[in-house]
C-alpha cells in the first residue's frame, strides 16, 4: 500500500486544505478553502508544485502585469504564457511533456523574462518575423533559462522534416518510416510530435527521456 499523505490542515499560500474529497480523474483530490472564500479542489502534486490560490492570484497578477507592461496581446508574452502552461498546467497537451518530466520556468515573472529574452527576441522577429519565432530549449531535459532558451523558425524545423524525411538520434539516421518499423510507433504519431516542435529524442523515445 503506498503511503498517503495526510495534508488536511495544511496551508499552502493562500489555500487551506479542509479535507480529502475523493477520486476525481484518477487522482486524490484535496478540498481547500482560499483566502478569497473560494473553495477549489486541488491534487497533492499541484500544491507541492507551488500552486497557491483558486486561481485568484494568478488572475491578480495577469491583471497587474497587463497594465504594468503593456503587452499582453503580443506574441512575446503570449509566448510566455504558453512556457507556464507547458509547466505547471496539467491540463495543458503539451504538460506531459514539459512539467510532467519536471521542466520548470526558471523566470518568476515576466519582466525577468523579458529582460533576459526581449531583445534576442526582436532580433529574431525582424528577421523572420514574429509569428515564426519559437522559444526554444537547447538541451532538451534542461529548465526554461536564459542560459538554455534561443529563439527559432518552428516552420523552418517543419520543412526540415518535411523535406528530407530523416530524423537523426544519438548519430542514427533514420527515414519516419524505418523509425516507426524500429522502435513501433505509427508514422502519423512521429509526425503529429514532429509537428508540436518536439525534439528528435521526444518524438521517438518521450518515456526513456523522461527526467527521474
Ligand atoms: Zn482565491
Amino acid at each position: 500500500m503506498p503511503i498517503k499523505q495526510n495534508i488536511a490542515g495544511k496551508r499552502f499560500g493562500r489555500l487551506l486544505v479542509i479535507k480529502e474529497h475523493g477520486n476525481v480523474g484518477g487522482y486524490i483530490r484535496w478540498e481547500c478553502i482560499c483566502d478569497c472564500g473560494k473553495k477549489c479542489l486541488k491534487k497533492v502534486s499541484s500544491l507541492n508544485r507551488g500552486v497557491t490560490s483558486c486561481g485568484c492570484l494568478q488572475r491578480e497578477i495577469a491583471t497587474k502585469n497587463h497594465y504594468s507592461h503593456g503587452m499582453s496581446t503580443t506574441h512575446f508574452y503570449r509566448t510566455y504564457c504558453s512556457i507556464k502552461e507547458r509547466c505547471y498546467n496539467s491540463n495543458s497537451h503539451s504538460y506531459r511533456w514539459y512539467g510532467a518530466r519536471g521542466i520548470k520556468c526558471l523566470w518568476e515573472s515576466f519582466e525577468k523574462f523579458k529582460n533576459d529574452m526581449h531583445a534576442s527576441y526582436l532580433l529574431h522577429a525582424s528577421k523572420h518575423g514574429a509569428k515564426d519565432t519559437t522559444i526554444e530549449r537547447v538541451d532538451n531535459n534542461v529548465d526554461y533559462c536564459k542560459d538554455n532558451c534561443c529563439w527559432t523558425t518552428k516552420r523552418l524545423q517543419g520543412k526540415n522534416m518535411r523535406s528530407n524525411h530523416y530524423l537523426t538520434l544519438n548519430g542514427e539516421t533514420k527515414t519516419v518510416s524505418d523509425w516507426s518499423r524500429t522502435i513501433g510507433i505509427s508514422k502519423g504519431t512521429i509526425w503529429k510530435r514532429g509537428k508540436e516542435g518536439l525534439p528528435v529524442e521526444l518524438i521517438l523515445y518521450p518515456k526513456k527521456f523522461r527526467r527521474g
